[in-house]
């Protein structure tokens, strides 16, 4: 029975990891979410049930739109992967559990903000105003600790985020990204999310000015990392710190 679960769920997350693909295209750009319906950028042409099967129809049409040959973004099938293992790896880790639920619904999140900062280096008023109450209920219905370690987590992440703001090194939207996840997370989650987004934003940014795709200075977004950092913690936090602590004991 588990392998079927696995799989519906792994299907549900490329099906909504579609949907956020939308959502996070659409919104920043002040579109609709629902007209006009999906269409190739290009050539405008309509897509058809066929175009629109998450992930195999990118491969299948080779990342081409199938009348105009325009390439179509793989920050596209990038999101639809992404939602499909998170919500396997979410699945894995939790099971059919409240926090497998919240694991759900930070996935959700996470992907949404991530392509949206990629594409446009912002993160939506509304898909943060969106998911408040939604990450308020699933934490209050299933926390992970303590409520107050929960509330600590949220104002250490607002602050912490805050003060690099006002030092220019990141955005508003960072900051009540970070707020939230810190809440979801909880304290001490959010101190480990908030390294390991430092960690691996140094990563990807090093490699992309090592490889020329950036210029120094030039500024890389940082909610995708603060997203990654804090679906580990979630995810693994209470190992990582105390496996962190134990060895240097
Ligand atoms: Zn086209």
């Amino acid at each position: 029975m588990t392998i079927f679960i696995a799989i519906y769920i792994t299907l549900l997350g490329l099906v909504l990891g579609s949907f956020y693909n939308v959502v996070a295209l659409r919104l920043p750009a002040g579109e609709s979410l629902i007209s006009p319906p999906s269409h190739c950028p290009s050539c405008g042409t309509r897509l058809k049930g066929r175009d629109l099967i998450p992930v195999l129809s990118y491969l299948l049409s080779r990342g081409k739109c199938r009348h105009c040959g325009s390439r179509v973004s793989p920050l596209y099938l990038l999101g639809e992967l992404a939602t499909g293992l998170l919500f396997l790896g979410m699945y894995l880790r939790f099971g059919l559990s409240g926090q497998g639920i919240t694991g759900l619904v930070l996935v959700s999140l996470a992907v949404i903000v991530s392509m949206a900062d990629f594409k446009y280096m912002l993160i939506p008023n509304k898909v943060l105003l969106a998911f408040t109450p939604l990450l308020l209920a699933a934490v209050l219905l299933f926390p992970q600790g303590m409520l107050w370690e929960h509330a600590l987590g949220g104002a250490l992440g607002g602050i912490v985020v805050l003060l690099l703001a006002l030092t220019g090194g990141m955005g508003m939207g960072d900051v009540k990204l970070f707020a939230l996840l810190g809440w979801t997370v909880g304290f001490p989650n959010v101190i480990l999310a908030f390294l390991l987004a430092c960690l691996l934003g140094t990563i990807a940014g090093g490699g992309l000015i090592l490889s020329g795709k950036v210029k120094r200075k030039q500024p890389i977004p940082f909610g995708p990392w603060l997203a990654a950092g804090s679906l580990i913690a979630f995810s693994y936090g209470s190992q990582l710190i105390s496996g962190y602590f134990s060895l240097i004991r």
